[in-house]
């Protein structure tokens, strides 16, 4: 079966993981600029970052056969300091010009603070005006107050629907994305978060319409395999190859075909 990966941190991946996800039918992933673990403190790493994940990682994708993509921004664990926030957000446009670069996130809310509120609004703008797809960090503490404070904020800076995954979802958030006509999105980080087998059961119980899977595999105990893991799973107990092939498949290149730059054979 055809797999996206609609969320991955290969720059913190080895090559065999690459390799991996290759053999298990991922043909394509999506890489959204993120958190490395440590706040940067100049806008210019920030720069360089966006270099990488815009050159180098597409180049590494390819020699395995799988196409890389990026999306561009500032998450908001690193938006505290607004000025080094606005310095970043002015030197976007360059990265978001670049062939490979299909929309920006992920951006959203951690701890709810108000300049991660302004950051959101202002990369929400700037998605607006290039008409991009965006992708949007949940909070992993207070999910559902976060979650709902984002669709307001979603709702407020009027950016269209099908353009906006909310990734991150769980069961208490899953309706609220999906009823505003959001994309909905389930991480699956096994160890602390969210088996194959919970998502599983989320897209029993949600339907597989509007909802994507993605490892967001990073430097944490996370699994590239998760996505064509959920898949096995999905299709050993109850559901058609269609529905899978829907959450692993046509839905994400669905939302990503929004942006003209998005291409599969
Ligand atoms: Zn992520």
């Amino acid at each position: 079966m055809r797999m996206i990966d609609p969320h991955a941190h290969m720059f913190s991946r080895t090559t065999d993981d690459y390799e991996n996800m290759a053999v298990a039918g991922i043909e394509c992933v999506v890489e959204p600029a993120f958190w490395l673990g440590l706040n940067r403190r100049y806008a210019e790493t920030f720069f360089d970052y966006f270099n990488h994940i815009t050159t180098f990682e597409p180049q590494r994708a390819a020699k395995r056969g799988i196409k890389h993509y990026c999306t561009i921004g500032c998450n908001p664990k690193e938006t505290e300091d607004l000025k080094l926030f606005q310095d970043v957000l002015a030197g976007m446009p360059e990265y978001l010009d670049r062939d490979s670069a299909i929309g920006i996130g992920e951006i959203g809310l951690n701890d709810m603070t108000p300049n991660e509120e302004t950051a959101l609004i202002m990369q929400l703008e700037l998605a607006k005006k290039r008409g991009c797809p965006v992708l949007i960090h949940s909070p992993h503490n207070n999910k559902l107050e976060g979650t709902l404070r984002i669709l307001d904020i979603l709702k407020e800076a009027g950016n269209d629907p099908e353009l906006v995954d909310v990734d991150h979802c769980t069961e208490e958030t899953i309706k609220h994305v999906k009823d505003r006509g959001y994309w909905s999105g389930i991480t699956m980080y096994p160890r602390t978060k969210c088996t194959p087998q919970r998502a599983r059961d989320m897209l029993e119980r949600f339907g597989t319409d509007r909802m994507l899977i993605n490892s967001s595999c990073d430097w944490e105990w996370s699994d590239p395999l998760a996505v064509p893991k959920c898949v096995r799973l999905m299709l050993m107990t109850g559901f058609s190859r269609e529905e899978a092939s829907r959450v692993a498949f046509e839905n994400p290149r669905r939302f990503l075909s929004a942006s003209p730059k998005f291409k599969l054979a």
